[in-house]
């Protein structure tokens, strides 16, 4: 039986960047994975990979330069006739990217001897795990030994009981992605940041989407001021986000779905040729052995960890989407790498506060640290400092100038408590706020960090400086 230092179960952003960090600090590593991909073959990369942050962000891009093409550039001077979408094309180039991001990390694999065991584990007891095949019809089940077993298993698309998948009409966001044309009328339950990201690509290539979303509030995850100014932008830009609409029923007759959901007004209904269902994700411990090997989940599926990502059984840990804490790639691969270091004898550590998040619509929305909300419920004092990407001249140049930069800063310590883009390139810009507040900066900090001319941080420099009321132009 094969022995390792570390198992690793699941190779998505969080089991492989565990597994690598693992093999770098001499560890005897493996990493389990038991995913087939459309074309019948075991790869790497879990959900981010291949049917997460990756493919949403190729079709984002692509439907961004369509609807650049289409609506911008008569701006600039630019005369475009004749402008047509090949959906095809498009989703070919996302399934491009991602087999060359997968094969990459099957590269790293073998650079850092990491064994890839392709397959189902199951943790059948003190240090053993059972591999069954997945897809290799006349392989064996193997059983190897580990002195520490990391879970890094992932999520599913949740399920609802009033919208069942049947992967024709009515998908989950794994099917959103590979639509072969565009939808007429595009139905997404869901205005979180699925509904949000994919309902944005099929309507930039031409879909009605209607979004029904249960809350009555829009992104109440958000600072509700972006929160604000994102719904305005998504319903400009044509999104029909119903909110307090709660799904009661659906049915498809094979050419189009029929929704049934009550808000305010009473029963409704809408008919649309797709239906994706967004409506969150769900631990994913299925196969996994968990009753068996008496790994504790809590009430929703999650694996029990402490801020440590220990679980219930010693030196087995688990990171990422399977744990508490936001389902976020950067978040599982942080996780794991705390781990490998704690398991080396380094000082492994992860600074759940400064987590930072982005919603890719556009313009994109970006945060770090706590919202206005949390600080006042929690009774802490603090100054803001905004300032309008439209007052910039990079935004003028580019021609995008909807949106602002929202600085929260302690009123006693000046220390940056958290930092809220909505605008162009928040994804980029948040950056800059999350190394600051890692190193436990203040607004003043920024104020007197010298920010290049003309860019979008200057929104971010002027922010900063409008906490002390000294913003240049403004
Ligand atoms: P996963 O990526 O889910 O990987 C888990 C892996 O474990 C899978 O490969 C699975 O096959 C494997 N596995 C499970 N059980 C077993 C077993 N018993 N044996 C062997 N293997 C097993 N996050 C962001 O930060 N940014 C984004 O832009 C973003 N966009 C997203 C867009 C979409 C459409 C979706 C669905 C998600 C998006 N996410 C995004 C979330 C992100 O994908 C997850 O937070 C991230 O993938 C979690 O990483 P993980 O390693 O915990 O799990
Ligand atoms: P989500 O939690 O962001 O949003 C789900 C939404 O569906 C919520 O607003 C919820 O109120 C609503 N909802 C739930 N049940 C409903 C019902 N029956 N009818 C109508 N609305 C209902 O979940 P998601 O959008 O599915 O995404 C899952 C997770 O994946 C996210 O939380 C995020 O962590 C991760 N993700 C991240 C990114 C990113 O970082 N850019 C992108 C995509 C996904």
């Amino acid at each position: 039986m094969k022995k390792y230092d570390v198992v690793v179960i699941g190779a998505g952003p969080g089991g492989y960047v565990t597994a690598i960090r693992c093999a770098q600090l001499g560890l005897n590593t493996a990493c389990v994975e038991s995913w087939i991909n459309d074309e019948g073959k075991p790869v790497l990369g879990g959900t981010c990979l291949n049917v997460g942050c990756v493919p949403s962000k190729a079709l984002l891009d692509s439907s961004h330069h369509f609807d650049h093409i289409k609506h911008q550039s008569n701006v600039h001077g630019i005369n475009v006739t004749g402008v047509s979408m090949d959906v095809n094309k498009m989703v070919s180039r996302k399934t491009k990217i991602i087999k060359t991001l997968t094969q990459g990390i099957s590269g790293l694999f073998k650079k850092n001897k990491i064994d890839w065991l392709r397959g189902q584990a199951k943790i059948i007891g003190n240090k053993k795990i059972e591999i069954s095949p997945t897809n290799e019809a006349h392989d064996e089940k193997t059983v190897v030994l580990a002195n520490h077993i990391i879970i890094a298993t992932g999520s599913v698309p949740t399920k609802i009981p009033s919208a069942s998948i049947d992967d024709k009409l009515i998908v989950d966001s794994t099917g959103a992605l590979k639509f072969n044309e565009v939808p007429r009328r595009l139905g997404v339950i869901g205005a979180g940041v699925i509904g949000l990201e994919l309902g944005s690509v099929w309507n930039r290539l031409g879909s009605e989407v209607i979004v029904l979303e249960a809350l009555p509030n829009f992104l109440s995850l958000v600072d509700p001021q972006v929160a604000k100014e994102a719904e305005k932008s998504l319903r400009e830009q044509g999104l029909d986000i119903r909110l307090g609409a709660k799904v009661t029923g659906s049915g498809s007759n094979n050419r189009e779905v029929t929704i049934n959901y009550d808000d305010v007004n009473g029963k409704q209904q809408i008919t649309v040729d797709k239906l994706i269902v967004a409506v969150g994700r769900s631990p994913n411990t299925a196969g996994l052995g968990a009753d068996e090997c008496g790994l504790e989940l809590d009430q929703r599926g999650f694996i029990i960890v402490d801020d440590h990502c220990n679980t219930s059984l010693e030196n087995i840990y688990a990171i990422g989407d399977v744990v508490r804490g936001p389902m976020l790639a950067h978040k599982a691969s942080e996780e794991g790498v705390a781990i490998a270091e704690r398991i080396s004898g380094k000082p492994g550590y992860i600074n759940y506060e400064k987590i930072p998040w982005v919603i890719y619509t556009w313009p994109e929305i970006a945060w770090v640290g706590k919202t206005e909300e949390q600080l006042k419920s929690g009774g802490i004092e603090y100054r803001t400092g905004s300032f309008p990407f439209m007052a910039t001249g990079r935004a003028k140049t580019m021609g995008e100038t909807n949106g602002f930069v929202k600085i929260l800063g302690d009123a006693k310590t000046d220390r940056i408590l958290g930092v809220h883009i909505f605008g162009p390139s928040a994804s980029e810009l948040i950056a800059e706020a999350v190394v600051t507040m890692e190193f436990d900066g203040c607004t003043e900090d920024l104020a007197r960090t010298i920010h290049a001319h003309p860019t979008l941080s200057e929104a971010m420099h002027e922010a900063a400086l409008a906490v002390d009321n000294r913003t240049i132009h403004l």
